[in-house]
């Protein structure tokens, strides 16, 4: 009972690109491959005068363009590490970043001035590594909850004349939530009478047991601010990351996150935007969270002009008509009208949303009934958040048909939209749970989500929401039935 966009324009006999147009004049945004559910198929059918029915329900569409097949996947082209540095405050990570940044960043053509732009790449023998240039575990922990799960590894700086603190738990617990692999930098080896045997008995206590130890966790011992031992990490990272065989396509539609940004007297919002997948090219029309704009220049991390950029490149943007929030997803779209329509569209909803408060008031009265007839099932709440009508549909069957006799799955709110005040206040009140999909928490959401402890999970890929919930039901069962 639903259909890719492009079956729907097939059997409506009109071009996807008429399709796609028409749907902008009533609000809505539609690409290649979404999901249209029947509700939405026939709302789209109207327009020309059709009305679907049972249009074909086709699995493997509905996961669209992320979903390729193991062998399909094996043949894109092999894409940059992204590397972050995480541990406790003062054991070295900016000491750490700044020394990877002198001593290896090659800048051949403007004489060896950096740019920060928020990640900057390496060389470290035939890989290039892109790190992220934003060190200490507050600005990390707020970029996962806006989403932006773009690391593949963490690098956990130790400091060998400190230990295990409590920064580098979070650090661990961090990793180990999103299944991002660490190598540990066992830090200020420089220094008198240190124990590195105790930094890894330590860390084996949490879980992260060394190689020579039986475990599988690489240990490097270095001093960041000498820079002895700097190269064997980087080496270490450009093997272990290898292994991973990270892939892209740098065609197809563009995604990408906003990692940081600001605004610049004299130049206006600028944002650092690192690209997922596709190209992006100077002169497209932008769709960044709640700003549009075109991509006037590209700049690099060594302030080289670039006239596109493909998957794992940091790239400094200039022409967006705001700065947007770390985190956001950025979308390419036909042209600037289109990029001001889909933003305007994505604040009217947020807003129709905030001003909304009657989710709460029909969900207390929900919690009332459910006291009431005393059943046993449980319930999974869920706030579920898209990009486009289409995968939120499809979202909320698949979650829905998860229920089963003792786990009643709900989706109390959500829709197209950025995550807001509201669905966090939500959560909070009925302890729902929000999922994103290709949806960041807005600014003051994501600051609100952190104060009530929240958690905000997003993704890009619906089945591995879909996977997440699935997990969360099987917790939830009573362990003996
Ligand atoms: P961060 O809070 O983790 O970013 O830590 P910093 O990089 O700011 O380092 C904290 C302090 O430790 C600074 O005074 C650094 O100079 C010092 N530090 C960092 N790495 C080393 C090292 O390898 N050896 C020694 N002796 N000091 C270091």
């Amino acid at each position: 009972d639903g259909a890719t966009s492009d079956q729907l324009a097939k059997k409506l006999k009109v071009k996807l690109k008429d399709m796609i147009d028409k749907c902008l004049d009533i609000n809505l945004l539609i690409k290649s491959g979404d999901y249209i559910g029947i509700q939405l198929a026939n709302e789209i059918a109207a327009l020309y005068d059709y009305r679907a029915e049972n249009v074909a329900f086709d699995e493997d569409k509905v996961i669209g363009k992320e979903q390729l097949s193991d062998e399909d996947k094996s043949k894109l082209p092999l894409r940059n590490p992204i590397i972050a540095i995480m541990g406790h405050v003062d054991h070295g990570k900016t000491t750490l970043l700044d020394h990877i940044r002198n001593a290896k960043v090659v800048n051949e053509e403007a004489g060896g001035i950096t740019q920060h732009i928020g990640a900057y790449s390496v060389k470290a023998g035939k890989s290039t590594l892109t790190f992220l240039d934003t060190p200490g575990h507050a600005a990390f922990a707020s970029m996962r909850q806006r989403g932006a799960d773009v690391t593949d590894l963490v690098v956990l700086v130790v400091a060998a004349d400190d230990g295990v603190m409590p920064q580098t738990r979070e650090s661990v617990k961090y990793c180990n939530n999103a299944g991002v692999p660490i190598i540990v930098a066992v830090n200020k080896m420089d220094k008198e009478g240190i124990n590195p045997d105790r930094i890894k008995s330590e860390l084996a206590d949490i879980g992260i047991t060394p190689e020579e130890w039986g475990g599988d966790t690489q240990f490097v011992p270095i001093s960041a601010l000498k820079g002895d031992g700097v190269d064997d990490l980087l080496e270490s990272i450009a093997l272990q990351t290898e292994m991973l065989e990270l892939r892209a396509s740098d065609k197809g539609n563009v995604e990408g996150v906003v990692i940081e940004s600001k605004i610049e007297h004299g130049r206006g919002p600028v944002a650092t935007i690192l690209v997922q997948s596709g190209t992006l090219k100077k002169g497209d029309s932008l769709v960044v969270g709640e700003t549009f704009g075109r991509a006037r220049s590209l700049t690099d991390h060594l302030g080289k002009q670039l006239s596109k950029a493909g998957p794992s490149t940091p790239v400094q943007i200039l022409g967006l008509d705001e700065a947007p929030s770390p985190g956001a997803s950025v979308d390419v779209v036909k042209n600037e009208r289109e990029a001001k329509k889909i933003v305007a569209n994505r604040v009217a909803e947020r807003k129709k949303l905030e001003e909304t408060p009657k989710a709460k008031v029909s969900l207390e009265d929900f919690f009332a009934m459910a006291a009431d007839d005393g059943k046993e099932t449980k319930e999974l709440n869920l706030i579920v958040r898209s990009d486009v009508q289409g995968s939120f549909e499809a979202i909320k069957q698949a979650v829905l048909a998860l229920s089963n006799s003792e786990v009643e799955v709900r989706v109390i709110a959500g829709g197209v939209g950025a995550i807001n005040d509201n669905d966090v206040n939500l959560a909070d009140s009925s302890g729902a749970f929000i999922l994103g999909f290709n949806m960041r928490p807005n600014t003051t959401a994501r600051r609100l989500a952190e104060e009530k402890s929240i958690d905000i999970k997003t993704y890009s890929i619906i089945y591995e929401l879909i996977n997440d919930v699935t997990l969360a039901i099987e917790g939830m069962l009573d362990p003996d039935t």
